[in-house]
């Protein structure tokens, strides 16, 4: 689960997001069609050799109203804080200029291993002459072409050969859960408040390399969480830290380290365009999802109805995440925050729960029975079994007749099927389709 981060860095124009793009492999998103997922382009999912891990394009993230050497610097900055490697950026048809030396300064006297890639270099001959960036400090320079694709194998051994070998032990016996949301929504406080209420066994623990700050503790039964620090929570008082991009990038980091993510909404506020961003992000990561509305205490004019007229308004615009227990807490007051542990404990447990094969063919059977499967292009689809391969989230494949006629349709009723005859409460379903011979 603690893949690498690789950072693109340099100055604008030099083709990071063309580079970005190019490495990207695209996420399978667990449901077909998720409207309102925005997807973020500035944080991806990305492989080469079998070996995973995720990029970020500094360039995406821009302070309005800033000088471009401060931009640049900042993004340097940005790159070093939340990277393990660093992935330099210039253009082999402009050569070095001021601005480069400047990212290169800043980058030489990170810690972290720096990989120099000369873009733009189409041609052979723009291939062979890229000495000149050897001046920057900063090794030997790889050739590449973010359009043409070419050179990008060499440079993505070179980022992977950075990693550490043992980068997936992954024996993590604690839950680890995060606060997500827009700034001001309450995650500090909803944070202070928990853990004001729990026994901290490691308080300020560092991060593996990067600089993060989790908190772990053990509830009254004896399990073990690791809550994961997110941005607004540590409020370093960067200047960054509060745009948007850079925000939705910590949320992104968060969720990616997480089981169960609490997604905070403002009570008083109601919902943004932002919540939608992050809540379609940890959707897609196919994490547990919790929906906190917090500051409830705020809300003025309240009666019975109001809980429910908020919850339809939530489902209504994050109809995709129709699994996600709503709960309506005050941090300010200390409402309902015991409530948020256990929905966090029980969320997890519904996400690692594991289905017997004979119960699974007994919904199968039950199935079919109130509604025939599907009948496409004169072909009925048989749906010959269903079993369960993994957890975190519930994976199940069917064996059917045809994979082309397992529609998206018919997947849904499946997963409406399945949470009805056990508590799948907080946990997407992934449901893999294979023919059968
Ligand atoms: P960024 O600002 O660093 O993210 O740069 P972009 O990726 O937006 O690219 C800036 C411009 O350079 C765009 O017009 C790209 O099409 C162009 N560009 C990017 N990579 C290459 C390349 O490998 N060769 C050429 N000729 N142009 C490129
Ligand atoms: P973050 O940026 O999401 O971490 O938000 P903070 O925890 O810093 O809270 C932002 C503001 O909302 C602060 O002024 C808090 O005092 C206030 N706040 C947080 N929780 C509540 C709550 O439950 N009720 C009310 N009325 N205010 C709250």
């Amino acid at each position: 689960m603690e893949m690498p981060i690789v950072a693109l860095v340099g100055r604008p124009n030099v083709g990071k997001s063309t580079l970005f793009n190019r490495i990207a492999s695209e996420r399978i998103a667990i449901v077909e069609d998720t409207p309102g997922v925005t997807r973020d382009r500035i944080y991806t999912h990305a492989e080469w050799l079998g070996k995973q891990f995720r990029l970020i394009d500094t360039g995406g993230i821009t302070l309005e109203e800033t000088t471009l050497n401060q931009e640049i610097k900042s993004q340097a900055e940005i790159a070093i804080d939340e990277a393990d490697v660093l992935v330099m950026v210039v253009d082999a048809r402009v050569g070095v200029v001021k601005e480069d030396e400047t990212v290169a300064r800043i980058l030489y006297q990170a810690k972290k291993p720096v990989i120099l890639a000369v873009n733009k270099a189409d041609n052979l001959e723009q291939r062979q002459d890229i000495y000149e960036f050897y001046s920057l400090g900063l090794g030997e320079p790889y050739p590449v072409s973010g359009v043409h694709g070419t050179g990008m194998g060499d440079l993505l051994d070179q980022i992977i050969k950075t990693f550490p070998d043992d980068q997936f032990v992954d024996e993590d016996p604690a839950i680890r859960f995060s606060f997500i949301g827009r700034p001001n929504v309450g995650k500090s406080s909803l944070v202070n408040a928990i853990l004001g209420e729990q026994r901290v066994i490691v308080s300020n623990q560092e991060g593996t390399t990067r600089d993060s700050i989790d908190t772990s503790f053990v509830d009254n039964f004896g399990q073990l969480y690791r809550m994961i620090d997110t941005a607004g929570i540590r409020k370093r008082g960067k200047v960054y830290e509060n745009t948007e991009k850079y925000s939705v990038m910590r949320a992104m980091q968060a969720i990616d380290r997480s089981d169960v993510v609490v997604m905070v909404l403002d009570g008083a506020q109601g919902i943004r365009e932002q919540d939608k961003r992050v809540a379609g992000l940890a959707h897609e990561a196919g994490r547990g999802v919790i929906i906190a509305v917090n500051k409830w205490d705020a809300v003025e004019h309240k009666d019975q109805k109001t809980m429910q007229e908020f919850t339809d308004y939530i489902y209504q615009e994050f109809r995709y995440l129709s699994y996600a227990p709503i709960i309506f807490v005050s941090a300010l007051k200390n409402q309902r925050l015991a409530k948020i542990m256990e929905l966090v404990t029980a969320v997890y447990e519904n996400q690692h729960r594991r289905i017997q094969s004979a119960l699974l063919n007994d919904l199968l059977l039950k199935a079919t029975a109130i509604a025939p499967a599907p009948i496409v292009k004169g072909k009925r689809l048989k749906v010959y079994y269903l079993t369960q391969v993994s957890v975190g989230p519930p994976t199940f494949v069917a064996f059917v007749n045809d994979v082309e006629l397992f529609h998206f349709s018919y997947e849904r009723f499946i997963v409406n099927q399945l949470r009805e005859m056990f508590d799948f409460t907080g946990t997407p379903i992934k449901i893999i389709a294979r023919t059968r011979k």
